[in-house]
Order: structure tokens, then C-alpha cells, then sequence
């Protein structure tokens, strides 16, 4: 079987950066479980992967139009500290969660803090850079309607999971 719109594809991955700088590398024990064809990974290696079989090894280079975009400068805002709540601890480098006027969470980078200006980056993290995907793929399935119907794979390493 091959990897194709509407397969579940199991995964071992490693990510890496162009400088070597190692991003990710998936556990043995849990390994990417996705349904192709439905953007749930980058679309640069979803299209990496596509008709591949089990066993294959897939290494992708993924530039960023490919992978998490390009880096937005509007991305980056500065405001001032009291527009966060007091009780928040903010640091740099920290990643903080909060939500948006339409309940949506929102993920964003704390970048520099400068007395009570706080700069913050809205981008995501791998945004602006080239990825580096070394694949090995273990197994590939047949979805199932339910799943395909969702968008996701059901099952260990599933969205109920
Ligand atoms: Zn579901």
C-alpha cells in the first residue's frame, strides 16, 4: 500500500535544521501517526511521502513556503506589560498561551522584555526555516470512513487517543 489521500501512515522522523541543530526526533515508542492528505503535517513532506511505502526511508529538505510559512515581521508586537495579567510570570523565551477575542487559543513567544515593554512574536517557532525531515515509514493502512469523515486518525496515537 502506498501513501496516499485517505491512508494512515505511521511514522519515524527526525527533524533538523539546516545547521545540523536537532529539532525533534520522534520515540520509538510513539511514533507520527497521521492521515495523509489532509494537511495534519507540513505540506512539503506530506508531498515527500506520497506514494511511498512501508519501510521506505524518505529524507526531505522543506523550505519554509513548505513547511511553517515565512517569518512574518507584523508577527512581532510590542505592548506594555499591564496589558498582561500581573500574576502572569513572563520571561524570555518563555512560550505563553492565551486566547483570543474569538476563544481561539493563541500561542506566542515572549522575545525581549525592556522595563515594562514587553515584546512578544507571534510567529511559529519554525517559522522562516528550512526543515530538515530524515522519514521512516512503518506502516501504512487503509483509513477508515469515521476517520476520514473527521479528518484525523482514530486509534493509539489518535485524535482521541
Ligand atoms: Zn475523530
Amino acid at each position: 500500500m502506498q501513501a496516499t489521500k485517505d491512508t494512515v501512515v505511521t511514522l519515524d522522523y527526525r527533524l533538523t535544521l539546516p545547521d545540523g541543530e536537532v529539532i525533534e526526533i520522534s520515540d520509538p515508542a510513539d511514533p507520527l501517526v497521521y492521515l495523509h492528505g489532509y494537511e495534519e503535517i507540513v505540506p512539503g513532506l506530506e508531498r515527500a511521502l506520497e506514494g511511498k511505502t512501508k519501510g521506505d526511508r524518505v529524507q526531505a529538505v522543506v523550505p519554509p513556503e513548505d513547511g511553517y510559512g515565512e517569518y512574518d515581521p507584523e508577527g512581532e508586537e510590542t505592548v506594555d506589560r499591564s496589558e498582561f495579567p500581573a500574576e502572569l510570570e513572563l520571561e524570555v523565551g518563555g512560550i505563553i498561551t492565551a486566547t483570543d477575542e474569538d476563544d481561539d487559543e493563541v500561542e506566542f513567544l515572549v522575545k525581549a522584555i525592556d522595563g515594562d515593554k514587553v515584546t512578544v512574536d507571534f510567529n511559529h517557532p519554525m517559522a522562516g526555516k528550512t526543515l530538515h525531515f530524515d522519514v521512516t515509514i512503518r506502516d501504512i493502512r487503509a483509513a477508515t470512513a469515521e476517520e476520514i469523515e473527521h479528518g484525523h486518525v482514530h486509534g493509539p496515537g489518535g485524535a482521541h487517543d
